[in-house]
């Protein structure tokens, strides 16, 4: 399956067209931003690590019943995807205070959160993606609700599975980030799972082995992606 036409480009992702129309090519590069993208850098391997990594879990959460726009990798840096429109919508769930709802709420971080929370985010770089109730959700016609629901009822099961397959790697996931599209008429989970957008800590300590190394600068950023992806094969079904 080869690239055609350069169809999204993203700050770190790239989404090509293929030969058939149904199926799409997401490429990783080796770029890391943050804090809207006013701070980056190169990782020369990242695309890779995050391409592994998002396959796996893709995997584990297909297995478990729990379908995505996943179909294979291509190759160290790519995966073959079904297409979908993008909602623009950045659905967040959270097991444990951490970032912006600290800040929001004033609340201390590492707080357990249980139930899990479900936040909708408005993707709109210019707007700086802001936080949005369910109303805002149907005065902006976003999406219907059956679909509000289907996409909640979706990130609440992919929260379940991921849950444990880290913490069968010792990890604790604390929060992240998913999103979705619509595909022949229906919600499907696109994008990536990655410690891009998820927040992973050493179970039992706060220990960050996600992208908050590089928002702090508080550690190798790439040895804590490496261990993220050991750990997840450490524990891979044979
Ligand atoms: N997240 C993301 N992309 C975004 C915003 C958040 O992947 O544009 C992820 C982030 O890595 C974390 C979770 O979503 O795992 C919750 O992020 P939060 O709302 O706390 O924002 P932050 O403080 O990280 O900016």
């Amino acid at each position: 399956m080869h690239k055609k036409e350069l169809l999204h480009a993203g700050k770190v992702k790239a989404i090509w067209a293929t030969a058939d129309p149904d199926l799409c090519i997401a490429e990783f590069s080796d770029r890391i931003t943050a804090g809207d993208g006013l701070k980056k850098a190169d990782l020369p391997g990242k695309g890779r690590l995050l391409n592994q990594i998002s396959a796996l879990l893709f995997t584990r959460l297909a297995e478990a019943g729990v379908p995505s726009h996943f179909i294979r990798t291509l190759g160290d840096n790519a995966m073959l995807v079904r297409k979908a429109q993008l909602l623009p919508l950045e659905v967040i769930v959270r097991n444990r205070t951490a970032g912006s709802i600290c800040r929001r709420l004033g609340l201390g971080p590492n707080i357990r959160i249980e139930p899990p929370l479900v936040e909708f985010y408005y993707k709109n770089d210019a707007l700086h993606d802001p936080l949005l109730t369910r109303d805002h959700i149907a005065m902006l016609a976003l999406v219907t609700a059956g679909e509000y629901e289907e996409i909640k009822e979706q990130a609440l099961a992919v929260n379940q599975v991921l849950r444990k397959t880290f913490a069968e790697a010792g990890l604790e996931l604390v929060d992240f980030k998913l999103e979705f599209g619509r595909a022949q008429g229906s919600i499907l989970l696109i994008d990536e799972i990655s410690p891009d957008t998820c927040r992973l800590w050493i179970q039992g300590t706060t220990a960050s082995l996600d992208k908050d190394r590089f928002r702090n600068d508080s550690g190798d950023v790439l040895a804590g992606y490496r261990e993220v992806l050991q750990r997840l094969q450490g524990t891979a079904k044979q």
